[in-house]
């Protein structure tokens, strides 16, 4: 029989670049972003934006100090001066070759259970779940394949609120303004469609 142990709580601490723009002043999260991992660098960043107002601001470290400047007109007219959150479709064309990828998993104690293992990646989990917590990609002798996945099209995101990884083909397809063929692979990429392929599909 076990009882129950009262909670030791932890704290950790993060400091937060708190939004310059005067109309906005949001801190935390939903501010520009964590410094943390910054402050005993001395070092420069951005453009970061604020996840409230989206306006983007630039930053200098030196000793421990910050300081933060506006976008110029240069950086604006790049549109470093705000964004907003979008979805980016990607296709991964058929492979010469496995992929490969290295995902962190757990194990009980020092067993591992293949068994269970293979039941949860093979039926259980959905790809969604694991390609987050992907530590690597390797395909044949390349385990940094950069142009893996070929660009397709992107659109503004519909909202926090819209549950993308739960629309099916033919949603994806509408929010996506493609025909839903391309997605599945039983249609090609149209060569002469310009408006949303960036590079040429590869010549098979
Ligand atoms: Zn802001």
């Amino acid at each position: 029989m076990s009882y129950p142990i009262k909670a030791k709580i932890s704290e950790i601490i993060k400091h937060y670049i708190t939004c310059p723009y005067e109309d906005c002043k949001a801190e935390g999260e939903e501010g520009p972003g964590s410094i943390t991992h910054l402050l005993d660098c001395d070092t420069s960043f951005g453009p970061w934006y604020c996840k409230k107002c989206h306006r983007g601001i630039f930053g200098d470290i030196m000793k421990g100090e910050i300081f933060l400047h506006f976008p110029n007109e240069r950086q604006k007219e790049m549109g470093m001066d705000s964004s907003k959150p979008s979805l980016v479709l990607l296709r991964l064309d058929p492979l010469p070759q496995s992929l490969f990828l290295v995902v962190k998993g757990i194990m009980h104690g020092d067993k591992i259970d293949h068994e269970n293992n293979a039941y949860y990646y093979n039926e259980h989990t959905c790809p969604t779940n694991y390609l987050q917590d992907a530590e690597v990609v390797i395909i044949g002798k390349d385990n940094d394949p950069h142009g893996l996945f070929e660009y397709v099209k992107s659109v503004p995101h519909p909202g926090e609120d819209v549950e993308v990884h739960n629309m099916d083909i033919e949603e994806l397809a509408k929010l996506f303004n493609i025909d839903g063929a391309i997605i599945t692979g039983a249609k090609e990429l149209p060569n002469n469609e310009t408006k949303f392929i960036c590079s040429p599909t590869k010549e098979a």
